[in-house]
């Protein structure tokens, strides 16, 4: 898989996803001096926008839709690129090096970038035709919530992931009687170690959101619309449904064409897939993590737009290995929560800061070294975290336990008594 990439510099670049990750290899890979045919496909009808606003600012209605674009329509065309919504791909001809598109269309293809991200795992017991059940991955799906979205509603949320905790977090301050039901017995449960979930736990509850753990949604009632979520604590009647469950990332082009997929789509640390001439990103993508000697799918902003600038130059002939430290975010009221790292196999945690004054770091540690940080209204503190995670860092316990204690320090040299 890890052969060396060819130098086609006027290629034809086709982009099947005009997503974050999409957008960002078009841009980058002109910008890097592609001279060939960039080709982006999108099959939404919007071009390329962000999708963290969506559950943020966007549902808050702070923030306009154009706000969200990545880069204003026009941009592209002004750099080259043919960008095309409303384009949907159902097939790749590897023989032939073209894809199919669902208007019976046949596009060709020097190199293929794969950028389809993921759509929402759906719940089976939920009813499509429902108009009141929603999700939350698309700018139609929250422009389709709006009408639901009024103060007094109620609002059951089934999953307390970030997207559910973000919606919860507007909806509460928007009025809407909220309440969460999550399966597992903590909220952020498959990211977030005890201590954060517990702190969660208690911000969203203190700000009037009914939070139910533990908690198993065995069916739905209704006529028109959802009415009832049976529970096995019981039923909750409901207005407005929204389901936060996951997601299944958007592998199937590459299966049926029979590349390597295991779950996600498979490739190497240049972006490749097992067909050196397709390349896949973002979402879809999982890649071989040389810092956690594993492989990784990451669903964050940072792998979209770095693992697209690794497929620019896989592109253009150039190496530049994807090995990132994952970083993400979480907008939550007034608390910005910054995560680097993965904290699973920690043995340790430390907490840095006041937690009863929502301004704290988390610092997870195997046996001495840093691991990951989450860190809660302390942009700095995650700032210099991330070159910590990054460094495989060491440090005392009780010096990170010391606000007083200058996180730099760490970077110095280290010897026997700082690790004493
Ligand atoms: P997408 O952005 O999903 O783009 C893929 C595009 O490909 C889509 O437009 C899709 O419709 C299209 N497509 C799929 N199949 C085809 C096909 N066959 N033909 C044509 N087009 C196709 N990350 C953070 O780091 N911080 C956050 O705070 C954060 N908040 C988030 C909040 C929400 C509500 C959501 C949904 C995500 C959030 N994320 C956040 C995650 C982040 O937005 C994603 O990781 C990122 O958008 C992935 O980019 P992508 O280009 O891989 O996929």
């Amino acid at each position: 898989m890890s052969n060396t990439p060819s130098q086609p510099r006027h290629s034809h670049v086709l982009i099947v996803g005009a997503g974050q990750a999409g957008s960002e290899a078009a841009v980058v890979l002109r910008q890097a001096g592609h001279e060939g045919l960039i080709t982006l496909l999108g099959n939404e009808t919007h071009p390329p926008y962000r999708r963290p606003p969506l559950s943020k600012d966007y549902l808050a209605g702070k923030s306009q839709q154009q706000n969200l674009f990545v880069k204003p329509v026009e941009a592209y065309a002004k750099l080259g690129i043919d960008f095309q919504p409303s384009r949907h791909v159902v097939e790749i001809d590897r023989t032939h090096k073209q894809v199919n598109l669902a208007d019976g269309e046949r596009l060709s293809y020097d190199k293929l970038i794969l950028a389809t991200g993921g759509r929402p795992r759906r719940l089976e017991l939920a009813d499509s035709e429902w108009p009141n059940v929603h999700y939350i991955r698309t700018l139609d799906d929250i422009d389709g919530l709006r009408a639901d979205f009024a103060p007094g509603n109620r609002m059951v949320i089934i999953g307390a992931g970030y997207i559910g905790l973000e919606t919860a977090a507007v909806a509460i301050q928007h009025g809407l009687d909220v309440t969460v039901l999550e399966t597992a017995n903590r909220v952020l449960a498959r990211v977030a170690a005890v201590e954060l979930s517990a702190f969660y736990e208690r911000i969203h509850t203190s700000r009037g959101v009914k939070l139910h753990t533990d908690t198993q949604v065995l069916g739905l009632d209704g006529d028109q619309r959802v009415r009832q979520v049976l529970t096995n604590k019981g039923s909750i009647p409901v207005d407005v449904l929204v389901i936060g469950i996951g997601l299944i990332p958007n592998a199937e082009l590459a299966l049926v064409a029979g590349l390597d997929v295991d779950g996600a789509v498979v490739t190497d640390e240049l972006a490749q897939t097992s067909d050196p001439d397709i390349l896949a990103i973002g979402d879809c993508a999982s890649h071989p993590n040389e810092f956690y000697g594993r492989r990784l799918r990451l669903e964050s902003v940072q792998n979209a737009v770095e693992q697209a600038r690794t497929a620019a130059s896989t592109v253009l002939g150039q190496i530049k290995s994807y090995n990132p430290v994952p970083w993400f975010w979480s907008d939550q009221y007034e608390l910005q929560l910054q995560m680097v790292g993965l904290s699973q196999g920690h043995d340790q945690t430390v907490i840095r800061g006041s937690m009863t004054d929502n301004n704290f770091a988390v610092f997870y540690l195997r046996g001495t070294q840093i691991i990951a940080v989450d860190a809660v209204n302390r942009p700095q503190d995650f700032l210099l975290a991330k070159r910590l995670v990054a460094a495989r860092t060491s440090a005392k316990p009780e010096n990170l336990a010391d606000v007083a204690f200058p996180l730099k320090s760490l970077f110095a040299p280290i010897t026997t008594d700082t690790l004493e």
